[in-house]
């Protein structure tokens, strides 16, 4: 697990700031959900901290290291995406160890890590399926199993529950939180669901048009909404 520290991170895409100069900081262990309306920049910011965005100004630290240059695949950290992006035609154990054997680790290491990820995700019986022979909740644990076999000091979810349906979109919620529990990891959370994050964070950050309008636990910010962009956001009362 690392600290995640943003300063005075900025982002424009032409003319249109969608990053105004920010400054937030991620603490170690820590699970934080980032959330505000489509638009507001959270997977921008979420790809910022990723390295798969440039920024236009400031600095991203992990651990104090300014790792702002440094390529996406160098900073020791693992996202999972809505869409899941699995390869079709690749089991889940290949899907899974796919980063780890291009990168040459030791084929023991390999197996020691699927081996244990499997199991902490119930797909034991499912490694040589592929994912078109997958349900939709299966698929999305492949895309969990295959962060975690890299142990990363970060993960980053972009909406990885969106496209499940209500029910399992609950379940999963309390096990993915679980995950990151028992895997100590550091875990920045996209969505634009304020129930998700409220049940799920440590600290919930709030975007509107890329400026963060409250910072706190659920609780802080439920009991004392700062604005009403907050309190409407959220549905606590004003
Ligand atoms: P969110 O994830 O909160 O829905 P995004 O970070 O995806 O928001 O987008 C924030 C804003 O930046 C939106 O107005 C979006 O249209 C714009 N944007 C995002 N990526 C690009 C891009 N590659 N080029 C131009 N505009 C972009
Ligand atoms: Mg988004």
């Amino acid at each position: 697990m690392a600290t995640v520290t943003l300063q005075g991170v900025r982002k424009s895409f032409g003319r249109t700031e969608v990053i105004p100069p920010l400054d937030l900081e991620i603490r170690s262990g820590e699970f934080v959900a980032l959330v505000g309306p489509s638009g507001s920049g959270k997977s921008t910011l979420l790809r910022i901290i990723a390295g798969l965005e440039e920024i236009d100004a400031g600095r991203v630290l992990v651990d104090g290291d300014d790792v702002t240059g440094v390529a996406p695949g160098e900073r020791d950290m693992a996202m999972v995406f809505q869409s899941y992006a699995l390869y079709p035609h690749m089991n889940v154990a290949e899907n899974m160890t796919f980063a780890l054997r291009m990168r040459g680790a030791d084929p023991a290491e390999i197996d020691r890590r699927l081996q244990g990820a499997l199991k902490m995700l119930g797909l034991q019986d499912y490694a040589q399926r592929r994912p078109g022979q997958l349900s939709g909740g299966q698929r999305q644990r492949v895309a969990m199993g295959r962060a975690i076999v890299r142990q990363p000091r970060v993960f980053l979810f972009d909406e990885p529950l969106s496209n499940l349906d209500a029910k399992l979109r609950a379940a999963t919620r309390l096990e993915l939180r679980a995950l990151h529990d028992q895997l100590g990891a550091t875990s920045v959370f996209v969505t634009h669901d304020q129930i998700e994050a409220m049940t799920m964070a440590d600290r919930v950050v709030l975007l509107d048009r890329g400026r963060i309008q409250q910072i706190g636990t659920p609780r802080e910010i439920y009991r004392a909404p700062r604005n009403r962009f907050v309190a409407g956001f959220i549905g606590s009362p004003e």
